[in-house]
């Protein structure tokens, strides 16, 4: 068959490959210069120090299958995220573990010591929290959710905590002990020459062809057999039904020499800090050095038709015009929509590997059925 993918980032890329190798004839197009969508990478031309240009890419997964084929298109170094967050005047580390909770509070306690502490100043008298703020209030109480949670999230979502729903803060965020790892996934690392040459190889096949600089029009899918779409699912519309909310990032980017702040990334949880956090690229590889550095200030704003979309909203008008969508697409004859903006989710990198293995799997089963494969390979909602 001959597909047309839309989007040549990690979406498109695995699907294209996995069906390719099973015989297919495969183009890509992306409207940017560029392969790789969010996670591209690149040499920053002064300092030479690798740029993560969209914000900073971990990997990070408990799915060994996913792990295992990422490291056939690469080599991944092992990498660590160590987050730090400067608050009312001092540095601490997050997640908020004993090395947090006993500086904040200037104490020497050990972990059962802490967890009797922070189930004492937790607010008990919340039963079934609703919101972000009540879950916060509930699991460590109103000092760590000043110095912690409110001023970054206000930041980060436009929007009072009191306004979130609790799901966004779904785990107990505190650790006792000194475990400073943000993530608790199995596999994490880097990839040694950045993620674009990972994309790269990936997309290296005999059946595949990227033209970008592309955008899709309409009579671009005309010639193919089946289209999957990893561009914004109400684009695909022209956004005939209103336009699904986003949070965008600004990036203030500042070089120098040197060693900037000591980290990758450092949070700033004060409100009246106009940005949400600082990352500093050269310390994402470690292995590397570098005379120069390049920081970036992160800015959270709600995004315009102009913007770059990052975050999904999904709050209840969102929802609800996301259900409209669905509809739509439902509707749709050869499309599958995939991918963060396809099924407008947050999705890390493994989960959208994970999804696109899948959904390529699918759509064999399907061709070899004779049956028709659906607009969504995972539901949206
Ligand atoms: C700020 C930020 C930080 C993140 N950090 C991490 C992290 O640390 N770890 C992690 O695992 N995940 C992280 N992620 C998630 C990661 O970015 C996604 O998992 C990944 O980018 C999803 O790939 P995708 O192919 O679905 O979408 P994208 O990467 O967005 O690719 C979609 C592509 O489609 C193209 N396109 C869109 N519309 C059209 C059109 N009409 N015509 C042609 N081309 C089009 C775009 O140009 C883009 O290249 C982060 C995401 C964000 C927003």
């Amino acid at each position: 068959m001959n597909i047309l993918l839309v989007g040549a980032g990690l979406s498109g890329a695995v699907i294209g490959r996995r069906l390719a190798e099973a015989g297919h004839d495969i183009t890509i197009v992306d409207g940017r210069d560029h392969i790789g969508g969010n996670c591209h990478t690149e040499r920053d031309a002064e300092t030479d120090v690798m740029v993560h240009v969209y914000g900073p890419h971990i990997f990070h997964t408990d799915d060994e299958e996913v792990w295992t084929y990422v490291n056939e298109f690469t080599t991944f170094m092992p990498y660590k995220n160590r987050v730090k967050t400067t608050s009312q005047g001092q540095v601490f580390s997050l997640p908020i573990n004993l090395h947090t909770i006993n500086q904040y509070y200037g104490k020497t306690m050990r972990p059962d010591e802490a967890r009797e502490f922070i189930a004492s100043i937790g607010d008990s008298s919340i039963e079934e929290p609703e919101t972000f703020e009540e879950q916060a209030l509930k699991f460590v109480g109103p000092d760590l959710y000043e110095a912690f949670f409110k001023g970054y999230t206000e930041k980060q979502w436009g929007c009072s905590p009191t306004e979130l729903p609790a799901s966004i803060l779904k785990r107990l965020p505190v650790r006792f002990n000194y475990d400073d790892n943000y993530f608790f996934h199995k596999f994490q690392g880097m990839p040694e020459n950045g993620y674009t040459p990972m994309i790269e190889a990936i997309l290296k096949h005999d059946k595949i062809t990227v033209k970008l600089n592309t955008w899709y029009t309409p009579e671009m899918g005309e010639g193919f057999d089946h289209v999957f779409w990893s561009g914004p699912l109400d684009g695909f519309f022209d956004y005939k039904l209103g336009r699904l909310g986003y949070r965008t990032l600004d990036f203030e980017k500042f070089t120098e020499r040197g060693d900037y702040q000591g980290c990758a990334v450092m949070n700033y949880g004060d409100r009246d800090v106009p940005f949400t956090r600082i990352t500093e690229h050269k310390h994402f590889s470690p292995w590397e050095e570098h005379e120069g550095t390049v920081c970036y200030r992160e800015f959270s704003r709600s995004c315009t038709p102009d913007d770059i979309p990052y975050y999904p909203i999904r709050m209840v008008d969102e929802k609800a015009m996301l259900a409209d969508y669905v509809a739509l697409a439902e509707e749709s004859e050869g499309v599958t929509f995939v991918g963060r903006l396809g099924t407008y989710r947050y999705l890390d990198m493994d989960v959208t590997i994970r999804e696109a293995m899948d959904t390529a799997t699918m759509f064999l089963e399907h061709q070899e059925k004779g049956s028709k494969m659906p607009a969504f390979a995972v539901s949206p909602q």
